[in-house]
């Protein structure tokens, strides 16, 4: 049975504000079985800033869901831009750092930068995370990691992990203990404040996905840095997936179709009817999926205990 999220998961607070109307549900299948979202809305807590929505799996159908998963349907071939971005500050660390990719699936990520680096990782689903050992990443458990038992690491990485996390808070500041003095924390997620997420949450892709709890804004990403003990040093918005001209100028004219006609614009009632390719979107239930835009982030965390009023890590921060 689905649940209500009554409160934040970042911040706990329960004070919130509906975003829009409520969302048709929708089916998911993982390996044979078919998961039901109900219909729903997307909150915005009111002290953090974090987006969630007010209806998700139980705790036990996570659990199923996950087990059930195919983790190849996450793969593709070479890297995602989001991807490139982590790596990029990845190679900027001295050779032989300590790396950790929590939630690593195949190892995918990291096992480009083996031998130079000293790769790890952890990954729940187990098929997924014997790959990742034959790939040369040395995995832990969870329970080593809780116990400390991993060592200290100059870069931990969580990419596309924290919006399927039913206590990010508690995840992230076990791994902040994991971080060596000077080391950083990526976080690679769904970009809450994305001008085309804004118009309509429940109706934006990426909550579109069943295990996708909750996006990302910049001011949870703050409070998360105040709760862990870090500092957010760098926050690099962009898009998860590379697109062609062919789909981005698609996408847009389907989106600009659909927001026409659902704004019942003077447009969606005079010439946009008259149009093949863009009537249908008069009748679309949903939003079209809309990826052409910067729909992720690459959040950096710095480690507090190692400032020592230097400027290492990166500090770029954009909007
Ligand atoms: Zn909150």
């Amino acid at each position: 049975m689905p649940k209500r999220a009554e409160k934040c998961a970042v911040c706990g607070c329960v004070e919130k504000r509906v975003t829009g109307p409520e969302a048709p549900g929708f089916r998911a299948t993982a390996g044979d079985v078919a998961f039901e979202q109900p219909p729903y809305h997307i909150y915005e807590c009111t002290q953090c800033g974090l987006l969630y929505r007010d209806v998700i799996l139980s705790a036990d159908e996570f659990s199923q869901y996950y087990a059930a998963a195919k983790y190849e349907g996450w793969e593709t071939a070479g890297y995602y831009p989001t991807e490139t971005a982590v790596l990029s500050v990845l190679r900027a660390l001295p050779p032989r750092s300590r790396i950790l990719d929590f939630g690593c699936s195949s190892g995918r990520l990291l096992a480009g930068l083996l031998p130079e680096y000293d790769c790890h990782g952890f990954e729940i689903n187990d098929e997924a995370a014997a790959v990742a050992a034959m790939k040369g990443l040395r995995m832990f458990s969870l329970a080593e990691i809780e116990a400390g038992e991993a060592g200290k690491f100059a870069a931990i990485v969580l990419v596309d992990v924290f919006e399927h996390l039913s206590d990010p808070v508690e995840t992230l500041r076990t791994l902040t203990r994991l971080l060596a003095p000077d080391g950083v924390l990526l976080l690679v997620t769904g970009n809450g404040d994305a001008p085309a997420c804004r118009r309509d949450p429940a109706q934006f892709w990426y909550f579109r996905i069943i295990e996708h709890v909750c996006m990302l804004t910049r001011r949870s990403a703050e409070f998360i840095a105040a709760e862990s003990g870090l500092k957010l040093a760098s926050w690099q918005t962009l898009s998860h997936y590379k697109l062609t001209l062919r789909e981005r100028l698609v996408q847009r004219t389907q989106d600009f179709a659909y927001w026409q006609f659902r704004g019942r614009t003077l447009l969606a009632r005079t010439v946009l009817p008259f149009i093949p390719l863009l009537r249908r979107a008069r009748l679309a239930a949903v939003a079209p999926a809309y990826t052409c835009s910067p729909d992720h982030v690459l959040a950096i965390f710095r480690s507090s205990l190692g400032e020592c009023g230097d400027e290492r890590a990166p500090t770029r921060i954009n909007e």
